[in-house]
């Protein structure tokens, strides 16, 4: 299926232009990084930027000091720098508080953290709700802590500040919502999350030309917090939410995989698996689970919204997840154009996914009076396309969706959507309303 949603021109250069572009900037919860980002992303994208004070409670959280970091090092006694956070930003712990004084070697080991598993990489860790200072170290080079004091350096501030994040919205026909959510707070790390980033301003990008039947609501914020301040924002109108994809970890060579909504079964779970199934490669569909990315906060008992994550290698399933190997050296183009088109067909048939009653429903109409044998370009009497007629008058009592029809007849989607649409020219079809379209198909 050709998906209703436009290509982009120069799709694959410029995520990866954007990832480079992105990827050197510290980045946190917080901060100028996340700014800077959404800056560089606007160029693009026109993204309207929410900013909320620290202080303000959200749920049972509170929006954090906002943390910016300056410079950080450790230097031993005669001056020399062992750890730089100009060489790599993970080197020092997100959200260390500022110090600067000379410590032990004990005291500062009590302060590094690493991964023996993979001695070469530098961790990605945080301290973000208790204040701590601290550096991150490729496990190798613990060794070479061998002197008997260190001066350590972090030139951060955390202070009163606000949250940020960028939305962007295409108005549709209707005001139903589609979400598209990644997370903007990593540092130097690639496929978690910049890759999620590039797809997503591409799509936005596809999605503004299109003229959509849904409203579209693209989110850029922080991981966890940005999730949960945002839904604490927007409380009163998510429920207009009709489906939702986090997009995350999405321009490596791994397969694709979607974790489904806590519901399981909604429209786009089984839109996905669908789009999934049409592109013949291999796949995975994962069960809900409450941990991951932020669906977590999506799909929370108090919203239980329809919302699933779309992946290719998962959060913590690839050897350099959070650490400095998951750098520029593990994405690639063709695995980035290969996330976004498998989302544009997901949204395309979410966007063609509709109700409608047979306005004959007493025995078979006769399509040849009406010409649509002809307008289907001359295949009436083989193939899929008078199948594709049959099914959809049988099934279109107001009960059965195109992708029901679609899953039930075996036939591909994209001909149910057609012929639907030729049933609907000739007013064999009327549509149902939208109105609950969602709990039918759950
Ligand atoms: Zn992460």
């Amino acid at each position: 299926m050709s998906s209703i949603i436009p290509e982009t021109p120069d799709a694959e250069q410029r995520m990866l232009r954007l990832i480079e572009e992105l990827y050197p900037i510290c980045r946190s919860i917080t901060g100028e990084g996340v700014r800077q980002t959404l800056s560089i992303v606007s160029r693009e994208l026109p993204l309207r930027i929410h900013e909320v004070s620290t202080g303000t409670p959200v749920f049972d959280w509170t929006v954090p000091k906002e943390w910016n970091v300056r410079d950080a090092w450790v230097k031993r006694a005669r001056g020399e720098k062992v750890v730089d956070f100009r060489q790599s930003n993970l080197h020092v712990l997100g959200y260390s508080s500022p110090i600067h004084r000379i410590v032990s070697r004990d005291e500062l080991l009590a302060h590094l953290h690493s991964v023996p598993e993979h001695p070469r990489w530098i961790p990605y860790r945080n301290s973000f709700y208790r204040e701590n200072w601290g550096f991150c170290v490729a496990h190798d080079q613990l060794s070479e802590f061998d002197d008997p004091e260190y001066e350590v350096f972090v030139d951060s501030t955390l202070s009163d500040g606000s949250l940020t994040y960028g939305e962007f919205e295409v108005v549709g026909s209707v005001p139903d919502e589609i979400l598209i959510w990644t997370h903007v707070c990593h540092p130097s790390l690639c496929n978690d999350n910049l890759s999620g980033i590039a797809v997503a301003s591409q799509l936005a990008q596809a999605i503004a030309q299109a003229s959509p039947h849904h409203s579209f609501r693209f989110v850029f914020a922080p991981a966890t917090i940005g999730a949960i301040t945002w839904l604490a924002m927007n409380e009163s109108r998510v429920r207009r939410i009709v489906a939702g994809l986090v997009l995350a970890c999405v321009g490596d060579a791994g397969h694709p995989n979607y974790m489904r909504s806590r519901r399981g079964n909604a429209r786009v779970d089984r839109a996905a698996e669908y789009a999934l199934r049409e592109v013949g490669q291999k796949f995975e569909v994962l069960p809900f689970s409450p941990y991951g990315y932020d669906q977590r906060q999506f799909c929370s008992p108090g919203f239980d919204l329809p919302v699933g994550c779309f992946m290719r290698t998962p959060n913590g399933a690839y050897p350099q997840y959070h650490t400095s190997g998951d750098n520029l050296d593990i994405i690639d183009g063709p695995s980035l154009l290969s996330s976004l088109a498998i989302v544009r067909r997901i949204l395309g048939i979410l966007e063609a996914d509709r109700f409608y009653i047979n306005q004959n429903p007493k025995c078979e109409p006769q399509l040849g009076k009406r010409g649509i044998y002809a307008a289907i370009g001359g295949r009436q009497r083989e193939g899929h396309d008078e199948m594709a007629l049959l099914w959809v008058l049988n099934l279109s009592d107001s009960r059965h969706s195109l992708l029901d029809i679609a899953e039930r007849s075996g036939i591909p989607f994209a001909a149910i959507a057609r012929a639907a649409g030729v049933l609907l020219e000739c007013g064999l079809l009327l549509p149902t309303s939208e109105a609950g379209s969602e709990g039918r198909s759950t």
